[in-house]
């Protein structure tokens, strides 16, 4: 048996496939929503609380108790900014990742994920009556290698085999188009949650269910009003020490915004707030709405270029369905806004709370065979590749390419009697290897011989989690290296994805001037020097005008190198009028090694 899990910034659910249908599981109190909230006694005060009771300690005990830890998994100190720091101490571990401050102790983020699945684990023993050991887990389509990592550990912590890391709106596709399986349709996943925001345009097809293209932001959503709520409050109420109540504050502010998705105003109120005082506010939906527009317009750019990247000029005719999923998506004003930007009425069909649990349920009963004929693709976020001769991006996988994928190429050495070749990994669109990320290197051995001797094969697997593994094999003497990325995988959040693709853009011609550039640059520093060594073993019986045409043709290209600004087409062109002024010599140089080769032989 696999259960399905949503670790879900805010909330979480687990579910099972049962004699064929997919159902969540509620806990004794007939919840199936567990809020994503820890906290953790002092010593020798009791056990470690999750979920509903954890949530009221928000306020008492805010100090030892901690929500939506899932922006921390996976995340290197350095890359909190101050809008995710929220209010617990944090501190780098021995490996640079964060570890938050809980009471008195710093905890990884996943050892904290872990209790929150652990409770689920427990929910669904409990449900069914058995142990449960297998689970499929789902995250942000835009998670990276670390975050995906840390959530596989956290399952692990929790007592669980990670059958599958799973893409949350892949997860929210499978549930809406479960039913759907004859049929071949385009849709896209508007996921708006409380901390993270996904867009994805998939394909249906007879069972086949495949993302073309994916974006989102990992720090945008319902917490981000909430926020915006406390602002709007602390600027009313002048409060004089506004942060010792700030868990109470967000508390009412999100009572509040979801009261307002069904009526047209709601009553504030905060009894006994600070210094004995209550008080009273009165916020409409039009003034909330003032407030959460610009958080909800930065989904705006996300949805175009998840379109553009799918190739969907008219959403309003080539889309079948928008679905709408998330808890936030409640808003009326997101489905408005949604209804506007794709030109078409959204489909709320999907529990917005449930839908992404119930397809990562749907998919661990296809692993456990409990149910059948379904396959699912996922894509990269960003292009993988290799640094080559010259500094250059060697594109291994592309982005947007289907996962689990796997591609390799050949390469060789590039001088004489090199020992070894390093291998850097690059993540990213640029055509220079330097404006590209590190994900990590290491180097491979081969018998020095003459250029172009080694025979080098590189190979990117990306397994249907989204974790890289790189195989470099001589492929004469057989040995092979084999790099996992985990450890050294770089922060590839939202916004550096979405940097790295219009930096990609605004640089596309310089980059590609200099791609030309290295490439011809290589071979004039092969020609040239090649070009002396026939001098100097035909001597005399080059022809002298054809020899002046080489001269003329070879300061030419000295002079294109030496040119300032680099002029790469001048370049490729001079090297073509050399080759092709040595096609004789070239051919007087073949043969006369022939005629040695044949002298020596007889
Ligand atoms: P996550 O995927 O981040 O765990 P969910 O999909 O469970 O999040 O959504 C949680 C968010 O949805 C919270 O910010 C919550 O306040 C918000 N939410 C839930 N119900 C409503 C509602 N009726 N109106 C507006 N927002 C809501
Ligand atoms: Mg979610």
């Amino acid at each position: 048996m696999i259960v399905g899990i949503d670790l879900g910034t805010t909330n979480s659910l687990v579910g099972v496939v049962d004699s064929g249908f997919p159902i969540l599981l509620a806990d004794a109190d007939g919840r199936r929503i567990l809020p994503s909230v820890v906290h953790l006694p002092s010593p020798g005060q009791g056990d470690v609380l999750t979920g509903h009771p954890a949530r009221r300690m928000l306020a008492v005990d805010p100090a030892r108790t901690i929500a939506s830890v899932k922006r921390f998994m996976g995340r290197r100190l350095a890359e909190v900014d101050a809008a995710t720091r929220g209010d617990h101490p944090l501190a780098a571990g021995p490996d640079g990742f964060v570890r938050i401050g809980l009471g008195d102790e710093y905890l990884p983020p996943e050892a904290i994920s872990a209790e929150i699945l652990n409770q689920l684990k427990r929910t669904a023993e409990a449900a069914l009556e058995t142990t449960v050991d297998r689970a499929v887990i789902t995250v942000p389509a835009y998670f990276n290698d670390a975050q995906r990592q840390a959530t596989k550990r956290a399952g692990e912590l929790a007592g669980f085999t990670v059958e599958r890391i799973l893409a949350e709106p892949t997860a929210a596709a499978l549930a809406y188009g479960l039913d759907k399986l004859a049929e071949s349709s385009k849709v896209a996943v508007y996921d708006l949650g409380g901390g993270t925001f996904d867009i994805s345009i998939l394909e249906l097809n007879k069972g086949v269910f495949q993302v073309i293209a994916t974006s989102g932001d990992t720090r945008l959503g319902g917490d981000d009003l909430d926020r915006a709520i406390v602002d709007w409050m602390e600027a009313r109420l002048a409060l004089p020490d506004p942060g010792s109540v700030r868990p109470r504050l967000l508390e009412a502010a999100r009572e509040a915004k979801e009261a307002l998705s069904g009526k047209e105003e709601v009553e504030i109120l905060l009894p006994f707030l600070q210094a004995g005082t209550s008080h009273q506010l009165t916020l409409s939906r039009a003034e909330f709405e003032t407030l959460a527009s610009p958080l909800v317009r930065r989904t705006r750019a996300h949805c175009l270029r998840a379109l553009a990247d799918a190739g969907i000029a008219d959403p309003t005719s080539e889309l079948n369905a928008v679905v709408l999923v998330g808890g936030s998506t409640r808003i009326p004003m997101v489905r408005r806004f949604v209804a506007e930007l794709f030109g078409k009425e959204p489909d709320i069909s999907q529990h917005p709370d449930e839908a992404v649990a119930l397809g990562a349920t749907i998919q661990a009963g296809m692993l456990s065979g409990a149910l059948r004929d379904l396959v699912l693709l996922d894509v990269t976020p960003l292009s993988l590749g290799i640094e080559t001769f010259g500094g250059l991006m060697n594109v291994i996988i592309p982005r947007n390419t289907t996962i689990p994928a796997k591609a390799g190429e050949l390469f060789t050495n590039a001088v004489a009697n090199q020992p070894s070749m390093l291998i850097r990994v690059l993540q990213g669109e640029r055509e220079l290897a330097k404006d590209n990320w590190d994900l990590g290197q290491f180097t491979i051995d081969f018998e020095p011989g003459s250029k172009g001797s080694a025979r080098v094969g590189v190979q990117f697997e990306i397994d249907a989690n989204g974790i890289l593994r790189i195989l470099a094999r001589d492929t004469q003497a057989n040995t092979d290296r084999i790099l996992e990325i985990a450890s050294a995988a770089v922060n590839v959040d939202d916004e550096a994805v979405e940097r790295m693709i219009s930096e990609s853009v605004d640089h596309a011609f310089a980059d590609m001037n200099e791609r030309i550039w290295t490439e011809a640059k290589l071979k004039s520093d092969e020609l040239l020097p090649a070009i002396d060594a026939a001098f100097a073993i035909l001597g005399h019986e080059v022809d002298p005008q054809e020899k002046a045409a080489i001269l003329i043709a070879a300061t030419e290209v000295r002079a294109a190198l030496a040119a300032e600004p680099h002029d790469a087409f001048r370049l490729k062109r001079a090297n073509q009028a050399l080759d092709e002024a040595t096609e004789t010599l070239a051919a007087m140089l073949v043969e006369r090694a022939y005629a040695q080769a044949l002298a020596k032989s007889s």
